[in-house]
């Protein structure tokens, strides 16, 4: 899937495949020398991955991770990461006007409401016309978006030996904007997630049925509403209908619904929030 979508991929569109790293715990010289690490220590976030493009009938890529202290990885926190790579392509990749997406399948941070719901109102806000967002199989995948995540580290690591402190995210993105790296690299405050949590109101997003089978989510034109499959596809053009391509509205007003509906909806949605709730209501 990931092969065809990057084969056929077109002048106006890119693909990003991207990951949470586990979270960066800082680290002294002194400490590593003594190889002495507290329970409490404090740890930073890093979200990476890799982006692909066309130039010149050529597919480009190129590897990304962002920073911050705030250690919320929920749908506002994610779109938080993902805005100044989606700001970079559109201010240098004018032409781009599709986004794909790629993840790893099992982890439930992508793969909820709360995350379609900011895809869905988050691309257009950026200036994109259409998206499309996949999730992997378990045990496929997995490279890329990690592999950027264990170089990051790796690298911070090595400048530990050679005596630099990484006590917070800030010291660590001021070391990896001084390496000679091809990774972009972007610093995310808890004032750039507070934001995002303060303009999206997410209660109250209604569930996919069955959402931990989907394997794709599709935007649409029309607001609030997705479209989505358990079987991914790039058999051509966007938004082909193979697989069973099926509606969702993420807002459908309840006063719409027969009484007894309402009530499975509020079944469905008790359970599905139930792994993200802690994660999404982190006010
Ligand atoms: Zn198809």
């Amino acid at each position: 899937m990931y092969k065809t979508c990057k084969e056929t991929l077109t002048d106006n569109e890119c693909i990003i495949h991207c990951d949470f790293s586990e979270n960066y715990l800082c680290k002294s010289n002194e400490e590593v020398q003594a190889t002495h690490f507290g329970a409490s220590k404090q740890q930073f976030t890093l979200h990476t991955g890799v982006m692909y493009y066309k130039n010149e009938q050529t597919l480009q890529e190129k590897s990304f991770c962002t920073i911050s202290p705030n250690n919320n990885h929920g749908p506002t926190a994610i779109w938080a990461h993902l805005t100044p790579i989606l700001e970079y392509i559109r201010e240098t990749l004018t032409n781009i006007n599709t986004v794909h997406f790629f993840s790893d399948g099992p982890t439930t941070q992508y793969r909820q409401k709360g995350n379609f719901y900011m895809l869905s109102e988050m691309v257009k806000k950026l200036g994109f016309q259409k998206s499309t967002w996949t999730f992997f199989e378990s045990a496929h995948g997995k490279g890329a978006a990690d592999g950027i995540g264990g170089a990051v580290k790796r690298t911070l690591d090595k400048k530990v030996t050679y005596g630099e402190d990484i006590v917070n995210a800030q010291s660590a993105y001021d070391v990896l904007q001084n390496c000679q790296s091809k990774i972009m690299y972007f610093y995310i405050s808890d004032e750039d997630i507070n934001t995002l949590e303060q303009n999206f109101d997410l209660t109250g997003v209604i569930p996919v049925p069955q959402t931990m089978d989907i394997h794709q989510i599709i935007t649409t034109d029309q607001e609030h509403v997705i479209k989505y499959r358990k079987i991914a596809c790039f058999c051509r053009e966007l938004l082909c209908e193979c697989f069973g391509l099926q509606e969702h509205n993420l807002r459908l007003k309840k006063q719409k619904r027969k009484h007894d509906e309402d009530k499975k909806e509020h079944h469905q949605e008790k359970m599905y929030s139930k792994t993200t709730e802690a994660t999404i209501k982190r006010r």
